[in-house]
């Protein structure tokens, strides 16, 4: 049976073979090796790779079970259960994407179209995009060396993005609001090397690695939509890209409301751009991010996440007026530290349909009041829903205010008044409880266990809510020591383990 696999292998140039806790992908000759010598011993992998026979790739995979082994030298090892990527339905994407032929303008003029730097001599400590090295950035080194020696066959080129910590200005990006994020210490990084065909294959470290041909970009349901995300808007944007092998390290926590998901786009899209030599500035390159998520991931998010791993630095926050130009850089007083603790429960925004709910009722007031968007709302509109929707009313209230809540915290930023700031941040968190809806007990829990703490002015969910981190702004000096305090109380008070994100 095992010629089967070394015949198809053959066939195809390779195979991917998944060894937890590192992935490797292997040339064919080198699956013979391993079979031949003993170190490979998985027969059912066989019927599976049978049923795949149609893929240009073949995949074979081994569950992570606790006795995960493929040497032979176990005798005693239980055999594997293989396991095939892409296994998962092959569902077709959003129909209104597979069927019309999409034209992709990555800079609607509409938006933020520039960037405003800061004067000299303002305080900043960010890096340049895409050549910072910090303490922060993960090392790639394991599945990266393995893969560079069976299969990157070029050029390396590196590159990487950070996370976002949104300061204040929830859900208004997609209401055409203002938003106030700044970059994560933590970073994503991807390598990458330019094959000669069409075929990507990407290893991520802690996820199955991924394999597709360019132009074969479906919805899978998986983390490889991102990837597929990224090539598809590429090509449709009319960007010429070969097939590349990859791997990702990162240290941006997902799911934790600091968007792993657009510095992983953000890090993809600029290692391709230097890999191909792309002509995209990183507006542009934050809108193919924002439309790769929203196209093949299928998660209806705003583009504040992607600008802001395009273009946020430690140090600074972005005011990002989604429907003006320009993008201000606001540097943070040296006074204030930020503390970010993850709740521990994790929301995916792929899989999750309270987020695209939540959107759908802010499209919906702004139909019934016969406006734009919620950004042209009123509190007078607010009183003017109540009866038709109490819901409604709610969520345009959230906005309304929310918006108003980031002008004044950038007002409160620019003269220092930090107990201003930590006041704007509580008021916002309360919004999102009450009006908006998307706080849940654990997050109130752990806002109040920060707000607690000795220094503390302020905290509040941060991201889209349902789980995820909470942020707070603490007197600088004192984030460390409140963090550790508030994760405890918060581990007593819920069981719950909180992992502080930040202060690193
Ligand atoms: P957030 O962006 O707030 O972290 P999302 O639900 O938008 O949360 O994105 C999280 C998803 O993004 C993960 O479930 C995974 O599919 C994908 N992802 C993020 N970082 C990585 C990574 N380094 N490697 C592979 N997939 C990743
Ligand atoms: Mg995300």
């Amino acid at each position: 049976m095992w010629s089967a696999v070394a015949d198809r292998a053959a066939e195809v140039g390779e195979v991917a073979i998944l060894v937890p806790p590192i992935h490797r992908m292997v040339p064919a000759h080198e699956v013979e090796e391993l079979v031949a010598g003993g170190e490979l011993d998985l027969p059912q992998a066989l019927i599976g790779l049978d049923a795949r026979r149609q893929l240009d790739l073949v995949a074979i995979g081994i569950e992570p079970t606790p006795a995960a082994r493929v040497r032979a030298d176990d005798p005693a090892a239980p055999p594997q259960r293989p396991h095939l990527i892409g296994e998962a339905a092959q569902r077709t994407f959003d129909e209104d994407v597979a069927g019309r032929d999409i034209q992709v303008d990555l800079a609607p003029p509409e938006r933020p179209s520039q960037v405003v730097e800061p004067a000299a001599g303002e305080p900043l400590d960010g890096g340049e995009h895409g050549v910072s090295v910090s303490d922060h950035e993960p090392s790639i080194r394991g599945p990266a060396q393995e893969l560079r020696r069976c299969c990157y066959r070029s050029d390396v080129y590196r590159a990487d993005a950070p996370g976002r910590v949104n300061l204040i200005g929830e859900h208004t990006d997609y209401n055409e609001g203002l938003v106030l994020p700044t970059a994560t210490p933590q970073r994503t990084v991807v390598e990458l090397s330019p094959r000669e065909d069409q075929i990507v294959r990407v290893e991520s470290i802690g996820y199955m690695p991924v394999a597709y041909r360019l132009g074969e970009e479906r919805h899978h349901g998986d983390w490889g939509d991102y990837v597929r995300g990224v090539t598809w808007v590429l090509s449709k944007a009319g960007h010429h890209i070969r097939g590349f092998d990859a791997g990702i390290a990162s240290r941006v926590p997902p799911g934790a409301g600091l968007s792993s998901s657009a510095a992983l786009e953000v890090a993809l899209l600029r290692a391709l751009r230097e890999a191909f030599a792309l002509t995209l500035d990183d507006l542009a390159l934050a809108y193919a991010a924002h439309k790769a998520e929203r196209d093949i991931v299928g998660a209806r998010v705003g583009t504040m996440d992607q600008l802001a791993a395009g273009l946020a630095r430690t140090g600074e926050a972005l005011l990002i007026d989604m429907r003006k130009a320009p993008i201000e850089r606001v540097p943070l007083p040296d006074k204030l530290e930020i503390v970010v603790i993850d709740s521990g429960i994790a929301h995916d925004n792929a899989k999750q349909g309270a987020y695209n709910e939540r959107r759908a009722q802010c499209e919906e007031a702004a139909r019934r009041l016969g406006i734009a968007a919620l950004r042209d709302a009123t509190l007078a509109d607010v009183e003017r829903l109540a009866p038709q929707s109490a819901t409604l009313a709610r969520r345009v209230r959230h906005v309304v205010s929310e918006n108003e809540r980031v002008r004044a915290f950038v007002q409160a930023l620019r003269t220092g008044d930090v107990a201003r700031c930590g006041t704007l941040v509580d008021a916002s968190h309360a919004s999102l409880r009450e009006d908006f809806e998307v706080s849940t007990l654990e997050l109130d829990v752990l806002a109040d266990a920060l707000r607690a703490q000795r220094g503390v002015h302020g905290a509040r969910l941060v991201g889209a809510g349902f789980g995820g981190s909470v942020l707070a702004l603490v007197d600088a000096g004192g984030a460390a020591a409140a963090a550790r305090a508030a994760a405890e109380r918060y581990r007593s008070r819920t069981g719950r383990a909180g992992r502080v994100v930040m202060p690193v």
